[in-house]
């Protein structure tokens, strides 16, 4: 029985894939159970140009690229990997793939050559859509000797014609035809993936999370029982989050157009554009990072602009302390400011409120997603907790992912007994139902949201030649609201100049990695790496040394 604390309505699950449920057919049984909005509603706006997309054209526009991409010799169940910022183009190339049952595998825009073909080889990518910026980091990728041979169609731009830049390759416009045939969609199909968004998990390197239609449309069905923030005709939506992360994918690419709310693009958050956004288009919703709040907070450039529209923002993707949402409040006395809770395995969102519930708890995560169930578990005992008693979250339902992806050690080690899903956070929750999360005993640390897997960047320090040991761990930064990334490090023979060293090592480390794996939290050196007896690094030791360098400085 599917558990529906609060909520009186128990969604019907859609068993359709992700592109009928956006567009449904109403003569299809196998269709979208939600009321679906106008053909002519504005889908998307660009925020940059104020071109607008309506839903028919989003709808029409993706069937001539999935046409396209058949033509092409490209199959159902290919992968196709978007490499880009957020923009018409990038709608248009997940939305063509959904429309073609090609498997969407975002990746992230500021990934450097070696992130990136990790992720075009591990996800066995067959079609690449780039954005023109970021071609020569692609053919950097493409040209290391274990890359694979990507013949010149397969890599399509993320532009408009008149933007192309090189003759060599084509844009999307350029691979569209008129001869689209609906996918045949069966009963179990479902089940098939659509989307393959990276996440280190609880431990290790990044791995693809096979994220199922079934996985989606729950998720966008329940967001919409319980996600009452949305309203058509008088919503505009802010979309300033990645759509290559699971949150954006889901609650700014996907959920808005299920309610006909338009959208508005911008490539990412840069916060002169998204204040006159805001004041051009009358933006009324947003959905953000908690950095994001920090820098409106203390922006000198607010009064400037008008922001009267805006009525609300949702935080999410890292915690959102309670002293940050109130200073926010107090500044802008208008806006309400609520928190969600999610991973990239759960298609994101378990946890939410409305913006009614943020004012009286601020802090917490909300309570649970109708189609969730949720345990919290003792890590020593095994024992489920009570109220107000911390315990490690687990998770079950239809928006929990299938699995890693070919990866099925690491798919066995999310799951406990009885399919529950182990999340590597702790949480608490009150009698009411809401959540806190208190801490985090996975490796995985977040910087503005974005996630740094500490085994990566370990696995690289120990290559450098001066380096004998190391162990990442995050701390945090209360005047940037996120955490950032600190390697402790053992070095090879004695060294004189700690400073210098540091300052090598980081700047070594900013060489190799993308901008948000940079090691901001410092570099420390010291004696040895604390480990088990079988050889585990002892990140809670470490954390509580950083704790108390915080304190003492
Ligand atoms: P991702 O898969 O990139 O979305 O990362 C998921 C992780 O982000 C979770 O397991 C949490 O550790 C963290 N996270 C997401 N939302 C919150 C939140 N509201 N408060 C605290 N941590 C969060």
């Amino acid at each position: 029985k599917i558990h529906l604390p609060g909520y009186d309505t128990e969604p019907a699950l859609p068993r359709c894939s992700v592109f009928d449920y956006l567009f449904p057919d109403p003569t299809s049984e196998s269709s979208s159970p939600y009321p679906c909005p106008d053909a002519r509603d504005v889908a998307y706006i660009d925020g940059l140009t104020g071109r607008e997309i309506t839903r028919g054209e989003v709808a029409d526009q993706a069937k001539r690229l999935a046409a396209g991409l058949r033509s092409l010799g490209l199959k159902r169940g290919d992968v196709g990997c978007v490499y880009g910022m957020n923009s018409l183009e990038w709608v248009n190339a997940a939305m063509g793939c959904q429309a073609a049952g090609i498997v969407v595998s975002p990746a992230n825009y500021g990934y450097t050559p070696e992130e990136v073909l990790h992720q075009i080889v591990d996800s066995t990518a067959k079609v690449i859509f780039v954005q023109p910026a970021l071609l020569p980091t692609l053919q950097k990728a493409l040209s290391f000797p274990h890359a694979p041979k990507f013949p010149d169609n397969r890599i399509i731009l993320l532009c408009r014609p008149p933007d192309k830049p090189d003759g060599r390759f084509k844009c999307l416009e350029e691979v569209w035809s008129d001869r689209y045939e609906p996918l045949r969609w069966r009963r179990g199909d479902e089940t098939a993936t659509a989307f393959l968004c990276y996440s280190s998990g609880t431990t290790g390197r990044a791995k693809g999370v096979e994220t199922s239609h079934h996985n989606m449309t729950s998720q966008i069905q329940a967001l919409n029982i319980a996600y009452t923030q949305l309203r058509k005709g008088q919503d505009v939506c802010l979309g300033i989050l990645p759509f290559g992360h699971i949150y954006g994918l889901t609650v700014v690419l996907h959920q808005p157009l299920t309610v006909g709310v338009p959208v508005v693009v911008l490539p990412r958050f840069e916060e002169i554009s998204v204040l006159s956004a805001i004041q051009r288009f009358k933006i009324t919703w947003a959905l953000v990072v908690p950095p994001v709040l920090i820098v409106l907070l203390h922006s000198k450039n607010v009064s400037k602009y008008d922001l009267s529209s805006i009525r609300g923002m949702q935080s999410g993707a890292a915690p959102l302390g309670k002293d940050l949402t109130e200073a926010f409040e107090r500044r802008f006395p208008s806006m309400k400011i609520t928190q969600g809770y999610g991973l990239t395995e759960t298609s994101p969102v378990t946890h939410v409120m409305t913006a009614s519930e943020g004012q009286s708890h601020r802090g917490q995560i909300g309570r649970l997603m109708p189609t969730f169930q949720a345990r919290l578990v003792d890590a020593e005992t095994g024992k489920d907790v009570g109220p107000g008693e911390a315990g490690e979250l687990w998770f079950r339902g239809p928006s929990v992912m299938k699995g890693y992806w070919k990866n099925a050690e690491a798919t066995s080690n999310a799951f406990a007994h009885g399919g529950w899903f182990k999340t590597g956070d702790v949480a608490v929750v009150d009698e009411h139902g809401y959540y806190s999360i208190v801490d985090r005993v996975k490796e995985l640390i977040k910087y503005k949201g974005f996630q740094v897997p500490p085994a990566e960047l370990e696995a690289l320090l120990l290559t450098h030649p001066k380096i004998a040991d190391a162990a990442v761990i995050g701390i945090h930064s209360h005047e940037q609201a996120t955490e950032l990334p600190r390697a402790y490090v053992v070095p090879l023979t004695p060294v004189s100049e700690h400073t210098e060293f540091a300052d090598e090592v980081m700047r070594w480390v900013a060489e190799k990695v993308s901008n948000h794996k940079r090691l901001r939290g410092g570099v420390c050196l010291i004696k040895a790496v604390p480990k088990s007896p079988s050889g585990k690094i002892l990140r809670k030791d470490l954390r509580a040394m950083a704790k108390k360098e915080q304190e003492d400085a």
